[in-house]
């Protein structure tokens, strides 16, 4: 088989890049080892910016969307019972961020692509990448066989274990992590959400998070010890440690429900600098992730995309390789950006004292808190990170209302 863009990874990045080669006239062909009831099911991120918002409904992929996602105008700050609010609508230009599922983009591009004859292919493992300096290939495996698709360019958006970054050789790798030493449970629960916006809570036994993905399902975490597995929490421990951590004045109540997944996940800050390799593209997670405290990942994912899109467009409609060699540089700024704001919001939310809980640190911690809640300049800068830094893509108008310029 043979393609223009090859693309490793069916979720976000993968399929909002297919989506847009498309509107640029340009074939693609996506390669996903999961099933299509797998990567539609998969419950992550949940809150998409307002430029990214905008993105899917000048592209197309917006009905559902704007039927049933939340806007989200501001986020609640929990500490010492106090409740804070951070209104971005007021503070960062206007913007309105929008609740909306991860695993419903994911359906709404599979089946924008699938309508429109896009190639997709699930449990379509790539095995190998080759020939890169000349006429890439992708080795893959599907429905038994071993088969290859050549292609012109690669895009690796196979997510932080993919085969793309791997395939890059350790010399020419240049990469910086930082992993905590706690981890997260992911709860989703069939409980009307307690709350329009999303609630963060810097408790003293831990972080807590509640927040939505439909009115009648509610996103929680928690923050929890690295060693602790999933066994260690039963639905009435979740609940338990819920209310204690999100705990505030008496009007507020936190609804408890039936729970229907739980995870528990690493965090890890990561951010790989070598996002081309010859005629291969790393995007979205396959080249940086952040922990979820300050919802970067999927916006991200979508700010490279674009980028990329554009960048491959002019490189096959003008044969000029200048915008698509600057994809890293252009990339990284922003990169760096949200680096900086997570790992910010991760020190200031979470107890990153959590092996010995160091008294001083947590003192350090409730000072930050109280100014960046109460200071108008310190809250502005918080509500412009948490509203996300405007895409830089041809599919929004250059002239739209600009809102502050982060990079
Ligand atoms: C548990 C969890 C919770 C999260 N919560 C949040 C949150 O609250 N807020 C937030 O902003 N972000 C969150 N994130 C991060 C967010 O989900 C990611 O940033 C986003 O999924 C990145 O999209 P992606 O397309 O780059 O990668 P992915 O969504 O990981 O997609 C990569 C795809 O590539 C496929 N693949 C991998 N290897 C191969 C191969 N060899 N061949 C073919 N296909 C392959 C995978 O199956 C997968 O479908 C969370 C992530 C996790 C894991």
């Amino acid at each position: 088989m043979r393609t223009q863009v090859g693309i490793i990874g069916a979720g976000p990045s993968g399929l909002v890049l297919s989506h847009l080669l498309y509107l640029h006239g340009i074939d693609s062909v996506i390669l996903e080892a999961r099933s299509q009831a797998y990567v539609e099911a998969r419950m992550r991120a949940g809150v998409l910016d307002s430029d990214v918002s905008a993105l899917f409904r000048e592209i197309g992929v917006g009905e559902r969307m704007m039927k049933e996602g939340l806007p989200q105008e501001q986020m609640e700050i929990r500490f010492l019972g106090k409740r804070r609010f951070i209104n971005w609508r007021e503070l960062a230009g206007g913007r309105v961020n929008m609740v909306y599922g991860q695993q419903e983009v994911v359906k709404d591009f599979i089946h924008r692509r699938q309508q429109d004859n896009g190639k997709l292919f699930f449990e379509a493992q790539a095995l190998r990448i080759r020939d890169l300096d000349g006429r890439p290939v992708i080795e893959y495996i599907h429905e038994g066989q071993e088969k290859e698709l050549k292609c012109d360019l690669i895009a690796a958006c196979d997510g932080y274990h993919g085969i793309g970054r791997q395939t890059i050789p350790a010399d020419k790798l240049e990469a910086y992590e930082l992993n905590y030493s706690f981890a997260w449970l992911g709860i989703v629960a069939q409980a009307k959400p307690s709350s329009k916006w999303l609630v963060t809570s810097a408790h003293e036994r831990g972080y807590a998070m509640h927040s939505m993905r439909s009115p009648s399902i509610s996103r929680n975490y928690l923050q929890i010890p690295l060693t602790d597995t999933v066994d260690d929490w039963s639905d009435e421990r979740i609940w338990q440690e819920l209310q204690t951590r999100l705990e505030t004045n008496a009007d507020w109540k936190l609804e408890e429900g039936k729970i229907l997944e739980k995870t528990r996940f690493d965090i890890r800050s990561f951010v790989c600098h070598t996002m081309q390799y010859k005629k291969m593209f790393l995007a979205g997670d396959a080249a940086h992730m952040v922990p979820p405290t300050g919802g970067r990942g999927l916006n991200q994912a979508i700010a490279d995309v674009c980028i990329l899109a554009d960048g491959i467009a002019e490189y096959f409609r003008k044969s000029s390789i200048e915008y698509l060699e600057s994809y890293t540089q252009l990339c990284l700024q922003r990169v760096w950006h949200a680096q900086q704001f997570t790992w910010k919001m991760t020190s200031v939310l979470q107890r990153l004292d959590w092996d010995n809980k160091n008294a001083y640190h947590r003192q350090v911690q409730l000072a930050q808190l109280e100014y960046l809640t109460s200071n108008r300049a310190a809250a502005t800068s918080l509500a412009e990170c948490y509203a996300g830094t405007p895409l830089q893509t041809s599919f929004l108008p250059a002239d739209r209302p600009r809102y502050p310029q982060i990079c």
